[in-house]
């Protein structure tokens, strides 16, 4: 199969779909590799690797014309609409729920679009969504220490402290992928780590693996409001699948907050979780101050570090890759949780969560 990997366009998207790696295991077992010009500099891969790995590096034009899968990082921007065709798969975060233009234009081109994050994994989990989760999740931790920095507006405070000086109270609000690697970076740095969850089993596993070490509490106001006060570092990583993060700190809570203190809303690319993450920041700008307390709600955190992040990926979506293009559409056929992955098929949406968000046919 001819498999086309174009440069991301998005606005400070570095990332790219294929690695050198892929490139060489895609090749290895006989197919075609088209990578646009330049397509993985942002993460560090230049063309020359690509080539070297058996891959064609080629004018944007050639890499939509010929090929027969697309795979990309995000979904099409409107000036790449007019690439899509019947008789072309693609490959990617499409996130069409939330975005009718490109929903419609998939549709109407009749494309065969499979989302990288309707994909579900034998054991249930969203294995498409998982590295980037974890990337955010040890992200959360880093950027949150430096918001604590007094030149930036912060309490001037260590997250692990030092000997004879208390470390900081890191407060995490779910114990997922994003909040438990939140969890374990700021534990290793020596902060003292609570994580809130209503999930008993996840807070077993959390208290087991991290040997008592980070603190797991049942989640509701009571105990969160008290969490608060004495909080330095708050991440928000809550997840309800398919639905709008839940509001679970109040700006009422906020104002119990003490001053300096940062927030950091993971969460955010599904509304946000704290009241007053009342709207997305972005890496040029990420943080703002409310009620004294220093705030970050950039959507596309592993943007930051695209190279992390591409092989991240690109380790997810390899095994789902070689499997289409060694099989084609017959691979969806073969893995039910593959086929959740089918968003849009000869003009129809073929995945009803995203049929009923779009208020369209299923
Ligand atoms: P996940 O499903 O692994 O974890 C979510 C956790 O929230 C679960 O453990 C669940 O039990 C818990 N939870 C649900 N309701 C709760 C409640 N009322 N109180 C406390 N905990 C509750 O999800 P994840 O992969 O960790 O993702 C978390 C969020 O981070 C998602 O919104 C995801 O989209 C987002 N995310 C954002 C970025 C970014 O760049 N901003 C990057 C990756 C992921």
């Amino acid at each position: 199969m001819i498999i086309g990997i174009p440069k991301e366009i998005k606005n400070n998207e570095n990332r790219v779909a294929l690695t050198p790696a892929g490139a060489f295991a895609l090749t290895k077992a006989g197919h075609c590799v088209l990578v646009e010009k330049g397509a993985g500099s942002g993460s560090g891969f230049e063309d020359e690797e690509y080539a070297q790995a058996g891959a064609s590096i080629c004018e944007v034009e050639e890499v939509f014309a010929k090929a027969e899968l697309i795979v990309k990082v995000k979904e099409y921007m409107e000036s790449e609409y007019a690439y899509l065709r019947e008789d072309q798969m693609v490959f990617t975060y499409l996130h069409i729920a939330n975005n009718e233009p490109f929903a419609k234009a998939l549709i109407e081109s009749k494309t065969t679009a499979i989302a990288y994050e309707t994909i579900v994994s034998k054991s249930g989990t969203l294995p498409l969504l998982t590295p980037m989760s974890e990337v955010a999740g040890r992200m959360s931790v880093q950027i949150g220490a430096s918001m604590l920095q007094k030149a930036n507006g912060g309490s001037g405070i260590l997250l692990g402290g030092v000997p004879g000086v208390m470390p900081a109270n890191v407060v995490v609000i779910g114990g997922g992928t994003v909040g438990f690697n939140a969890a374990r970076i700021a534990s290793g740095l020596g902060a003292q780590v609570q994580v809130f969850d209503i999930n008993a089993e996840r807070m077993a596993y959390i208290d087991d693996v991290s040997n008592g070490t980070i603190h797991t509490i049942y989640n509701n106001e009571y105990n969160l409001r008290a969490a608060l006060k004495e909080a330095d570092l708050v991440i928000g990583a809550v997840l309800i699948p398919g639905a709008k993060a839940p509001k679970l700190v109040s700006e009422d809570m906020v104002k119990t907050m003490k001053q300096g203190s940062a927030i950091v809303d993971v969460a955010i690319d599904q509304g946000g979780c704290i009241e007053t993450c009342d709207h997305t920041t972005t890496h040029d700008d990420p943080t703002f101050v409310k009620h004294g307390v220093l705030h970050y709600s950039v959507a596309n955190m592993p943007g930051a570090v695209p190279r992390t992040s591409t092989i991240a990926l690109s380790n997810a979506t390899l095994p789902y890759i070689l499997k289409l293009a060694d099989k084609g559409l017959a691979a969806l056929k073969e893995d039910a949780g593959f086929r959740k992955g089918l968003n849009t098929y000869r003009g129809v949406y073929t995945c009803q969560a995203v049929a009923s968000a779009l208020h369209a046919e299923y």
